[in-house]
């Protein structure tokens, strides 16, 4: 099986993309392992998981919580989990999230994998080791930043992934396209989502394309002072939407993105946000939104991205090339009010 092996500041992941779950059992000694998944995936593909020491959690982000850490925590103890045990979080964004955080903090820190089944988590969730938990309205806010060993992908499990989820990860494969990579944007305007769900070698390209990107800006800068910056593009906007509307993560930073390059037209020259917008809608994505501009702005001003004064908002100045610009917060103010 081949294994990419990424370093970063304080350890190394090793990456098995094009692995299978059936090769688990040579990465990790089956004793010593428990996995961590939803009822969803372990219901679809319930076959997948025997022989393995599994905990089932309720799926949702509703239940990325502290009280679902303590569950895990007292099954753990209970399955008597010691310092040599591995968590495998199998899964979407919510279990890689939750297996790295238990993971962490077990016994002051026990080692953690991932097999990513949604695309979103392929693609995003489960690279660049921010492992969070939300308490209240206040998402990923308490959590810490620590790598898993591996990462190992199956196609399999997008077998049965839902529409609505598709749709989620490709709203973060077409923000890397934006930021990072303009040739695999001209890629995803020629194709079609039909396209990539019917042949699995696309996909699985598509995928290891956007897992080595991601990889590659966080090693640039793994606790985001800088380049790391870039891969909040849309989530500023975004994210304050996602906590107002009844929106999904992709659709509210498919909002986000399109008017973070109307703002980059406006204050960076930009001249392709027609194209941003087409892409988005050919992925099923919405674009303009009516929304309450003051509601919004008064959320999206207590941004972790706020340095007093001024939002550092992630422009574009060409597609394929993110820029990270400070802006005053009243002068984004008025920006946002007449979007
Ligand atoms: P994310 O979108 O960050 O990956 P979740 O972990 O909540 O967040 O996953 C989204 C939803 O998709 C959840 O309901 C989860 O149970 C479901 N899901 C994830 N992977 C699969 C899969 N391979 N098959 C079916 N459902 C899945
Ligand atoms: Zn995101």
């Amino acid at each position: 099986m081949k294994k990419l092996t990424y370093k970063f500041s304080n350890s190394s992941v090793d990456y098995y993309l094009a692995g299978g779950i059936s090769h688990l059992k040579e990465i990790v000694d089956k004793d010593n392992t428990i996995i961590v998944t939803d009822e969803n995936i372990y219901n679809a593909h319930t076959k997948r998981f025997k022989g393995w020491n599994t905990i089932v959690l309720k799926p949702g982000e509703e239940y990325k919580v502290q009280e679902t850490a303590n569950t895990v925590i007292e099954q753990l103890i209970a399955m008597e989990a010691d310092r040599k045990t591995t968590l495998v979080g199998v899964g979407g964004g919510v279990i890689t999230d939750m297996t790295g955080y238990v993971a962490s903090v077990y016994m002051r820190g026990i080692k953690f994998g991932f097999l990513p089944t949604s695309l979103l988590a392929m693609v995003d969730a489960s690279i660049g080791g921010k492992n969070g938990i939300d308490l209240g309205v206040y998402k990923n806010i308490v959590g810490i930043i620590r790598q898993p060993v591996f990462i190992l992908h199956d196609m399999v499990f997008l077998n049965s992934l839902p529409q609505s989820e598709w749709e989620n990860g490709f709203a973060e494969i077409i923000k890397h396209a934006c930021i990072r990579d303009g040739l695999m944007f001209r890629e995803l305007e020629s194709g079609t989502l039909k396209k990539y769900q019917s042949k699995q070698t696309l996909i699985c390209k598509l995928v290891q394309r956007n897992a080595i990107l991601k990889t590659k800006v966080v090693q640039q800068d793994e606790f985001e002072k800088n380049e790391r910056r870039l891969l909040n593009f849309g989530h500023t906007l975004g994210h304050a939407l996602e906590n107002q509307y009844e929106l999904s993560h992709g659709q509210a930073i498919s909002i986000g993105m399109t008017y973070a390059s109307h703002i980059s037209q406006q204050l960076n020259g930009f001249k392709e946000t027609e194209r941003v917008v087409n892409v988005l809608e050919k992925y099923g994505l919405p674009t303009y939104a009516t929304f309450d501009k003051q509601k919004v702005f008064d959320v999206l001003k207590m941004d972790k991205k706020r340095e007093r004064a001024t939002m550092n908002y992630v422009l574009l100045e060409k597609i394929g090339k993110g820029v990270v610009k400070s802006i005053p917060i009243n002068e984004l103010e008025t920006i946002i009010k007449e979007l």
